[in-house]
Protein backbone atom coordinates (compact mmCIF):
# COMPACT_ATOMS: atom_id res chain seq x y z
CA UNK A 1 0.00 0.00 0.00
CA UNK A 2 1.61 3.47 -1.09
CA UNK A 3 2.74 5.60 2.08
CA UNK A 4 0.30 8.53 3.43
CA UNK A 5 1.62 11.11 1.82
CA UNK A 6 -0.58 13.83 2.64
CA UNK A 7 1.46 16.27 4.16
CA UNK A 8 4.21 17.30 2.02
CA UNK A 9 7.20 18.17 4.04
CA UNK A 10 9.77 21.16 3.68
CA UNK A 11 12.57 18.75 2.71
CA UNK A 12 13.05 15.14 1.91
CA UNK A 13 16.48 12.82 2.21
CA UNK A 14 16.91 10.21 0.39
CA UNK A 15 18.74 7.34 1.73
CA UNK A 16 18.93 6.25 5.24
CA UNK A 17 22.64 5.12 5.66
CA UNK A 18 25.00 7.35 8.34
CA UNK A 19 24.93 10.71 6.29
CA UNK A 20 21.26 10.74 5.81
CA UNK A 21 20.08 10.19 9.20
CA UNK A 22 22.55 12.79 10.54
CA UNK A 23 21.24 14.95 7.78
CA UNK A 24 17.84 14.48 8.83
CA UNK A 25 18.27 14.58 12.37
CA UNK A 26 19.49 18.03 11.63
CA UNK A 27 17.14 19.50 9.55
CA UNK A 28 14.35 18.19 12.19
CA UNK A 29 16.07 19.56 15.13
CA UNK A 30 16.29 22.47 13.40
CA UNK A 31 12.71 22.54 12.79
CA UNK A 32 12.36 21.88 9.20
CA UNK A 33 9.93 18.96 8.56
CA UNK A 34 11.54 16.51 6.94
CA UNK A 35 10.85 13.24 5.67
CA UNK A 36 13.34 9.93 5.58
CA UNK A 37 13.23 7.87 2.93
CA UNK A 38 15.29 4.36 3.30
CA UNK A 39 15.18 1.51 4.35
CA UNK A 40 17.04 -0.51 7.31
CA UNK A 41 20.14 -2.51 6.19
CA UNK A 42 18.66 -5.76 4.92
CA UNK A 43 22.79 -6.83 5.49
CA UNK A 44 24.81 -6.08 8.52
CA UNK A 45 27.44 -3.45 7.87
CA UNK A 46 30.72 -4.99 9.32
CA UNK A 47 32.76 -1.97 9.64
CA UNK A 48 33.77 0.49 11.97
CA UNK A 49 33.69 4.11 11.94
CA UNK A 50 37.08 6.42 13.55
CA UNK A 51 34.90 9.09 14.47
CA UNK A 52 37.54 11.96 14.92
CA UNK A 53 36.42 14.92 17.77
CA UNK A 54 34.75 17.24 15.81
CA UNK A 55 32.38 14.27 14.22
CA UNK A 56 32.13 13.26 17.82
CA UNK A 57 30.71 16.41 19.07
CA UNK A 58 28.44 17.27 15.97
CA UNK A 59 26.90 13.71 17.15
CA UNK A 60 26.87 15.01 20.98
CA UNK A 61 25.33 18.69 19.99
CA UNK A 62 22.88 16.54 17.95
CA UNK A 63 21.99 13.93 21.01
CA UNK A 64 22.89 11.17 19.84
CA UNK A 65 26.24 10.35 21.08
CA UNK A 66 24.99 9.36 24.59
CA UNK A 67 23.76 5.89 23.10
CA UNK A 68 27.13 5.17 21.18
CA UNK A 69 29.43 5.93 24.67
CA UNK A 70 29.41 2.59 25.67
CA UNK A 71 29.92 1.05 22.51
CA UNK A 72 33.12 3.30 21.46
CA UNK A 73 36.86 2.81 21.72
CA UNK A 74 38.94 6.36 22.47
CA UNK A 75 41.85 6.56 20.17
CA UNK A 76 44.95 8.26 22.08
CA UNK A 77 47.44 7.66 19.66
CA UNK A 78 48.04 6.50 16.11
CA UNK A 79 50.82 4.77 14.97
CA UNK A 80 52.13 4.76 11.40
CA UNK A 81 54.56 2.13 10.31
CA UNK A 82 55.86 1.72 7.37
CA UNK A 83 56.26 -1.97 6.17
CA UNK A 84 57.22 -2.18 2.60
CA UNK A 85 60.13 -3.78 3.14
CA UNK A 86 61.40 -1.52 0.32
CA UNK A 87 64.62 0.40 -0.03
CA UNK A 88 63.25 3.52 1.05
CA UNK A 89 61.64 3.48 4.13
CA UNK A 90 59.62 5.96 6.21
CA UNK A 91 60.28 5.79 10.24
CA UNK A 92 57.93 5.44 12.37
CA UNK A 93 55.63 8.06 13.01
CA UNK A 94 53.42 8.51 16.42
CA UNK A 95 50.85 10.69 17.03
CA UNK A 96 49.64 11.51 20.09
CA UNK A 97 46.09 13.45 21.19
CA UNK A 98 47.76 15.04 23.99
CA UNK A 99 50.68 17.02 22.34
CA UNK A 100 47.95 19.02 20.75
CA UNK A 101 46.04 19.31 23.87
CA UNK A 102 43.47 16.86 23.52
CA UNK A 103 42.42 14.15 25.53
CA UNK A 104 41.62 11.37 22.40
CA UNK A 105 41.75 12.13 18.48
CA UNK A 106 38.05 10.64 18.36
CA UNK A 107 36.51 7.39 18.76
CA UNK A 108 35.96 4.04 16.91
CA UNK A 109 32.32 2.46 16.66
CA UNK A 110 30.92 -0.43 14.80
CA UNK A 111 28.58 0.62 11.87
CA UNK A 112 25.71 -1.41 13.37
CA UNK A 113 25.97 0.90 16.57
CA UNK A 114 26.50 3.93 15.24
CA UNK A 115 23.55 3.67 12.73
CA UNK A 116 21.58 1.82 15.33
CA UNK A 117 21.91 5.19 17.60
CA UNK A 118 20.92 7.43 15.35
CA UNK A 119 17.97 5.58 14.26
CA UNK A 120 16.40 5.25 17.73
CA UNK A 121 17.08 9.11 17.90
CA UNK A 122 15.49 10.33 14.33
CA UNK A 123 12.67 8.11 15.61
CA UNK A 124 11.49 10.35 18.37
CA UNK A 125 11.30 13.84 16.40
CA UNK A 126 8.31 15.68 16.18
CA UNK A 127 9.49 17.12 12.66
CA UNK A 128 10.45 13.86 11.44
CA UNK A 129 9.16 11.41 9.76
CA UNK A 130 10.50 7.97 8.08
CA UNK A 131 9.21 6.16 5.14
CA UNK A 132 11.02 2.60 4.84
CA UNK A 133 10.54 2.64 1.37
CA UNK A 134 12.90 3.32 -1.58
CA UNK A 135 13.05 6.09 -4.12
CA UNK A 136 12.35 5.05 -7.49
CA UNK A 137 13.27 8.19 -9.28
CA UNK A 138 13.74 12.33 -8.43
CA UNK A 139 12.67 14.71 -10.59
CA UNK A 140 13.24 18.88 -9.92
CA UNK A 141 11.43 21.90 -11.31
CA UNK A 142 11.86 25.70 -10.35
CA UNK A 143 9.38 25.44 -7.64
CA UNK A 144 10.00 21.73 -5.66
CA UNK A 145 11.31 18.15 -6.29
CA UNK A 146 9.38 15.28 -6.60
CA UNK A 147 10.40 11.96 -4.98
CA UNK A 148 8.41 8.84 -6.34
CA UNK A 149 8.59 5.77 -4.10
CA UNK A 150 8.16 1.84 -5.05
CA UNK A 151 5.24 1.72 -3.16
CA UNK A 152 3.41 4.45 -5.52
CA UNK A 153 3.70 7.33 -3.07
CA UNK A 154 5.05 10.60 -4.45
CA UNK A 155 6.71 13.25 -1.63
CA UNK A 156 7.03 17.09 -2.79
CA UNK A 157 9.78 19.02 -1.47
CA UNK A 158 11.76 22.22 -1.45
CA UNK A 159 14.91 20.56 -1.30
CA UNK A 160 15.94 17.05 -1.75
CA UNK A 161 19.33 16.07 -0.22
CA UNK A 162 20.44 12.63 -1.51
CA UNK A 163 22.56 10.51 1.11
CA UNK A 164 21.36 8.02 -1.49
CA UNK A 165 25.33 6.57 -1.60
CA UNK A 166 27.52 5.90 -4.30
CA UNK A 167 25.24 4.80 -7.05
CA UNK A 168 22.84 7.79 -6.21
CA UNK A 169 19.94 8.52 -8.23
CA UNK A 170 19.68 11.88 -6.40
CA UNK A 171 22.97 13.01 -8.18
CA UNK A 172 21.94 12.27 -11.33
CA UNK A 173 18.45 13.91 -11.05
CA UNK A 174 20.46 16.77 -10.15
CA UNK A 175 22.82 16.20 -13.71
CA UNK A 176 25.66 16.11 -11.21
CA UNK A 177 28.67 13.92 -12.88
CA UNK A 178 31.11 11.81 -10.80
CA UNK A 179 34.55 12.07 -11.67
CA UNK A 180 36.14 8.47 -10.42
CA UNK A 181 38.70 5.64 -10.54
CA UNK A 182 39.23 2.08 -9.40
CA UNK A 183 42.31 1.34 -7.51
CA UNK A 184 43.36 -2.63 -7.90
CA UNK A 185 42.67 -2.98 -3.81
CA UNK A 186 39.89 -4.38 -2.13
CA UNK A 187 39.76 -3.87 1.28
CA UNK A 188 38.97 -6.74 3.61
CA UNK A 189 37.05 -5.65 7.09
CA UNK A 190 36.64 -8.21 10.26
CA UNK A 191 36.57 -6.97 13.95
CA UNK A 192 38.97 -9.58 16.41
CA UNK A 193 39.50 -10.29 20.11
CA UNK A 194 43.06 -10.26 21.00
CA UNK A 195 45.13 -11.47 24.24
CA UNK A 196 47.22 -8.23 24.60
CA UNK A 197 45.43 -4.26 25.45
CA UNK A 198 45.30 -2.31 22.39
CA UNK A 199 46.07 0.75 25.08
CA UNK A 200 43.61 2.70 22.92
CA UNK A 201 46.34 2.81 20.02
CA UNK A 202 45.70 2.55 16.62
CA UNK A 203 48.58 1.33 14.54
CA UNK A 204 48.84 1.92 10.43
CA UNK A 205 51.04 -1.09 8.57
CA UNK A 206 52.33 0.61 5.62
CA UNK A 207 52.55 -2.53 3.08
CA UNK A 208 53.30 -2.42 -0.59
CA UNK A 209 49.73 -3.45 -1.31
CA UNK A 210 48.00 -0.52 0.85
CA UNK A 211 47.21 -0.05 4.54
CA UNK A 212 46.65 -2.99 7.22
CA UNK A 213 45.05 -0.85 9.83
CA UNK A 214 44.01 -1.89 13.78
CA UNK A 215 41.53 0.34 15.24
CA UNK A 216 40.72 0.05 18.95
CA UNK A 217 36.85 -1.59 20.06
CA UNK A 218 35.47 -1.86 23.35
CA UNK A 219 37.78 -4.11 25.96
CA UNK A 220 40.34 -6.55 24.36
CA UNK A 221 38.90 -6.03 20.70
CA UNK A 222 39.83 -4.25 17.59
CA UNK A 223 38.35 -3.83 13.89
CA UNK A 224 41.01 -4.66 11.03
CA UNK A 225 41.06 -3.00 7.64
CA UNK A 226 43.25 -4.59 5.36
CA UNK A 227 43.62 -3.52 2.05
CA UNK A 228 45.04 -5.86 -0.36
CA UNK A 229 45.61 -6.40 -4.11
CA UNK A 230 41.93 -8.44 -5.26
CA UNK A 231 43.51 -11.92 -5.69
CA UNK A 232 45.29 -11.74 -2.41
CA UNK A 233 41.91 -10.94 -0.97
CA UNK A 234 40.52 -13.65 -2.60
CA UNK A 235 43.25 -16.08 -1.32
CA UNK A 236 42.54 -14.97 2.37
CA UNK A 237 38.66 -15.23 2.32
CA UNK A 238 38.62 -18.38 1.40
CA UNK A 239 40.65 -19.38 4.79
CA UNK A 240 38.87 -20.75 7.82
CA UNK A 241 39.00 -18.76 11.09
CA UNK A 242 41.88 -20.28 12.64
CA UNK A 243 43.67 -19.81 9.66
CA UNK A 244 42.95 -16.09 9.00
CA UNK A 245 43.61 -15.19 12.79
CA UNK A 246 47.23 -16.46 11.94
CA UNK A 247 47.72 -14.57 8.85
CA UNK A 248 46.68 -11.59 10.93
CA UNK A 249 48.89 -12.61 13.78
CA UNK A 250 51.93 -12.11 11.24
CA UNK A 251 50.44 -9.16 9.39
CA UNK A 252 50.29 -7.62 12.56
CA UNK A 253 54.02 -8.55 14.13
CA UNK A 254 51.55 -10.20 16.94
CA UNK A 255 51.40 -6.62 18.52
CA UNK A 256 47.99 -7.69 19.82
CA UNK A 257 49.10 -10.78 21.20
CA UNK A 258 46.55 -13.87 20.35
CA UNK A 259 43.90 -13.44 17.81
CA UNK A 260 40.35 -14.75 17.65
CA UNK A 261 37.99 -13.89 14.61
CA UNK A 262 34.65 -11.77 15.90
CA UNK A 263 31.60 -13.16 13.23
CA UNK A 264 31.11 -11.51 9.78
CA UNK A 265 33.56 -10.22 7.08
CA UNK A 266 33.42 -7.84 4.43
CA UNK A 267 35.16 -7.07 1.17
CA UNK A 268 35.61 -3.28 -0.21
CA UNK A 269 36.74 -2.85 -3.66
CA UNK A 270 38.46 0.61 -3.32
CA UNK A 271 37.68 3.57 -5.56
CA UNK A 272 38.02 7.46 -4.86
CA UNK A 273 35.46 9.41 -6.67
CA UNK A 274 34.30 13.18 -6.19
CA UNK A 275 31.04 14.50 -7.56
CA UNK A 276 31.70 17.81 -9.92
CA UNK A 277 29.27 19.82 -8.38
CA UNK A 278 27.72 19.19 -4.92
CA UNK A 279 24.05 20.46 -5.28
CA UNK A 280 22.14 21.64 -8.35
CA UNK A 281 18.62 22.29 -8.90
CA UNK A 282 17.38 21.67 -5.57
CA UNK A 283 19.19 18.63 -5.16
CA UNK A 284 22.46 18.29 -2.61
CA UNK A 285 23.99 15.36 -1.91
CA UNK A 286 26.20 14.20 1.02
CA UNK A 287 28.41 11.69 1.91
CA UNK A 288 29.37 8.83 -0.33
CA UNK A 289 26.76 10.10 -3.02
CA UNK A 290 28.92 13.37 -3.28
CA UNK A 291 32.39 11.82 -2.38
CA UNK A 292 34.42 7.91 -1.74
CA UNK A 293 37.71 7.89 -0.86
CA UNK A 294 39.93 4.91 0.08
CA UNK A 295 39.89 4.02 3.93
CA UNK A 296 43.48 5.71 4.86
CA UNK A 297 42.97 8.12 7.70
CA UNK A 298 39.69 7.48 8.74
CA UNK A 299 38.40 10.81 6.44
CA UNK A 300 35.42 8.92 4.90
CA UNK A 301 32.28 9.33 7.21
CA UNK A 302 33.98 12.07 8.50
CA UNK A 303 33.80 14.65 5.48
CA UNK A 304 30.05 12.59 5.29
CA UNK A 305 28.92 14.05 9.08
CA UNK A 306 30.40 17.49 7.67
CA UNK A 307 28.37 17.49 4.68
CA UNK A 308 25.16 17.02 6.97
CA UNK A 309 25.99 19.26 9.39
CA UNK A 310 26.67 22.00 6.91
CA UNK A 311 23.21 21.63 4.75
CA UNK A 312 21.65 20.81 7.71
CA UNK A 313 22.43 24.42 8.81
CA UNK A 314 22.25 26.45 6.02
CA UNK A 315 18.72 25.07 5.44
CA UNK A 316 17.83 25.65 9.29
CA UNK A 317 18.73 29.22 8.86
CA UNK A 318 17.20 29.99 5.94
CA UNK A 319 13.71 28.56 7.02
CA UNK A 320 13.91 30.59 10.61
CA UNK A 321 14.34 33.46 7.87
CA UNK A 322 11.34 32.68 5.60
CA UNK A 323 13.66 31.88 2.93
CA UNK A 324 13.67 29.03 0.26
CA UNK A 325 15.43 26.58 1.34
CA UNK A 326 16.26 24.58 -1.74
CA UNK A 327 16.73 28.20 -3.52
CA UNK A 328 19.81 28.48 -5.99
CA UNK A 329 22.04 30.95 -3.57
CA UNK A 330 21.53 28.35 -0.52
CA UNK A 331 22.39 25.32 -2.58
CA UNK A 332 25.75 27.79 -4.07
CA UNK A 333 26.76 28.30 -0.62
CA UNK A 334 26.71 24.64 0.15
CA UNK A 335 28.90 23.93 -3.16
CA UNK A 336 31.64 26.07 -1.95
CA UNK A 337 31.30 25.33 1.92
CA UNK A 338 32.16 22.07 0.66
CA UNK A 339 34.51 22.55 -2.41
CA UNK A 340 37.95 22.88 -0.16
CA UNK A 341 37.20 19.96 2.44
CA UNK A 342 36.21 17.58 -0.08
CA UNK A 343 39.21 18.06 -2.67
CA UNK A 344 42.01 18.92 -0.58
CA UNK A 345 41.28 15.52 1.50
CA UNK A 346 40.12 13.78 -1.41
CA UNK A 347 43.52 14.77 -3.09
CA UNK A 348 45.68 14.04 -0.10
CA UNK A 349 43.84 9.78 0.06
CA UNK A 350 44.48 9.77 -3.29
CA UNK A 351 48.21 10.53 -3.62
CA UNK A 352 49.03 8.71 -0.62
CA UNK A 353 47.67 6.11 -1.63
CA UNK A 354 49.61 6.38 -4.93
CA UNK A 355 52.76 6.41 -3.24
CA UNK A 356 52.19 3.00 -1.44
CA UNK A 357 51.14 1.45 -4.66
CA UNK A 358 54.20 2.69 -6.64
CA UNK A 359 57.37 0.80 -7.78
CA UNK A 360 58.81 3.75 -8.35
CA UNK A 361 62.01 5.05 -6.43
CA UNK A 362 61.53 8.60 -6.28
CA UNK A 363 58.13 8.39 -4.85
CA UNK A 364 58.68 6.12 -2.14
CA UNK A 365 61.50 8.20 -1.41
CA UNK A 366 58.84 11.53 -1.47
CA UNK A 367 56.99 9.22 1.00
CA UNK A 368 59.21 8.43 3.45
CA UNK A 369 60.86 11.91 3.47
CA UNK A 370 57.19 13.58 4.12
CA UNK A 371 56.79 10.71 7.06
CA UNK A 372 60.22 11.68 8.19
CA UNK A 373 59.91 15.72 8.37
CA UNK A 374 56.22 15.09 9.94
CA UNK A 375 58.18 12.59 12.83
CA UNK A 376 61.14 15.37 13.37
CA UNK A 377 59.68 18.77 13.12
CA UNK A 378 56.83 19.06 16.07
CA UNK A 379 55.15 22.07 14.34
CA UNK A 380 54.62 20.53 11.37
CA UNK A 381 53.18 17.07 13.18
CA UNK A 382 50.87 19.31 15.25
CA UNK A 383 49.55 21.13 12.30
CA UNK A 384 48.97 17.69 10.75
CA UNK A 385 47.16 16.42 13.59
CA UNK A 386 45.11 19.77 14.04
CA UNK A 387 44.07 19.34 10.48
CA UNK A 388 43.29 15.76 10.90
CA UNK A 389 40.94 16.29 13.75
CA UNK A 390 39.01 19.57 12.59
CA UNK A 391 39.87 20.95 9.53
CA UNK A 392 40.43 24.70 9.17
CA UNK A 393 38.60 25.48 6.00
CA UNK A 394 35.61 23.60 7.40
CA UNK A 395 33.96 23.58 11.08
CA UNK A 396 29.87 23.91 10.48
CA UNK A 397 28.60 24.93 13.64
CA UNK A 398 27.46 21.30 14.92
CA UNK A 399 30.91 20.21 14.80
CA UNK A 400 31.92 23.62 16.97
CA UNK A 401 29.36 22.35 19.49
CA UNK A 402 26.86 24.87 18.46
CA UNK A 403 22.64 23.63 18.63
CA UNK A 404 21.45 24.92 15.04
C1 LIG B 1 36.61 -0.55 4.67
C2 LIG B 1 36.13 0.82 4.97
C3 LIG B 1 36.44 1.42 6.20
C4 LIG B 1 36.02 2.73 6.47
N1 LIG B 1 36.38 3.31 7.66
C5 LIG B 1 36.05 4.60 7.88
C6 LIG B 1 36.47 5.27 9.08
O1 LIG B 1 37.13 4.69 9.95
N2 LIG B 1 36.13 6.59 9.25
C7 LIG B 1 35.39 7.26 8.32
O2 LIG B 1 35.11 8.45 8.51
N3 LIG B 1 34.96 6.64 7.19
C8 LIG B 1 35.28 5.35 6.96
N4 LIG B 1 34.85 4.74 5.81
C9 LIG B 1 33.92 5.43 4.90
C10 LIG B 1 32.47 5.25 5.40
O3 LIG B 1 32.20 3.90 5.65
C11 LIG B 1 31.51 5.81 4.37
O4 LIG B 1 31.86 7.15 4.12
C12 LIG B 1 30.06 5.76 4.87
O5 LIG B 1 29.64 4.46 5.13
C13 LIG B 1 29.15 6.40 3.84
O6 LIG B 1 27.90 6.61 4.44
P1 LIG B 1 26.69 7.15 3.56
O7 LIG B 1 25.54 7.33 4.50
O8 LIG B 1 27.12 8.28 2.72
O9 LIG B 1 26.40 5.99 2.51
P2 LIG B 1 25.81 4.51 2.73
O10 LIG B 1 26.20 3.96 4.05
O11 LIG B 1 26.17 3.75 1.49
O12 LIG B 1 24.25 4.74 2.78
C14 LIG B 1 23.49 4.99 1.64
C15 LIG B 1 22.08 4.52 1.94
O13 LIG B 1 21.21 4.91 0.90
C16 LIG B 1 20.33 3.85 0.61
N5 LIG B 1 19.81 4.04 -0.74
C17 LIG B 1 20.45 3.89 -1.92
N6 LIG B 1 19.63 4.17 -2.94
C18 LIG B 1 18.43 4.50 -2.38
C19 LIG B 1 17.16 4.86 -2.91
N7 LIG B 1 16.97 4.94 -4.23
N8 LIG B 1 16.15 5.12 -2.05
C20 LIG B 1 16.33 5.05 -0.69
N9 LIG B 1 17.49 4.69 -0.14
C21 LIG B 1 18.53 4.41 -0.98
C22 LIG B 1 21.19 2.60 0.79
O14 LIG B 1 20.38 1.44 0.98
C23 LIG B 1 21.96 2.99 2.04
O15 LIG B 1 21.24 2.67 3.21
C24 LIG B 1 35.26 3.43 5.51
C25 LIG B 1 34.94 2.84 4.28
C26 LIG B 1 35.38 1.54 4.01
C27 LIG B 1 35.04 0.92 2.67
Amino acid sequence: MPARLDDNPAAVVVGSGPAGLTAAIALAEGGVSTVLVGRRPARPDHRTTALLASSVTALETLGVWRSCAAQAAPLEIMRVVDDTGRLWRAPEVKFAADEIGLDVFGYNIENRHLIAALDQHARVLPKLRLIDDDAVSVASNADDVAVSLTSGGVLRASLVIGADGRKSICRDAAGIAMQERSYPQVALTICLRHSRPHRDTSTEFHTASGPFTLVPLPENRSSLVWVLDPAEADELAELDDAALAAKIERASHSILGKIELEPGRGRFPLHVATARRFADNRIAVVGEAAHIIPPIGAQGLNLGLRDAATIGELAVAAHRNGHDIGGADLLARYNKMRRTDIGTRTLAVDLFNRTLLSDFLPVQGMRGLGLYMIDRIGPLRRAVMREGVAPAAAQPRLMRGEAL
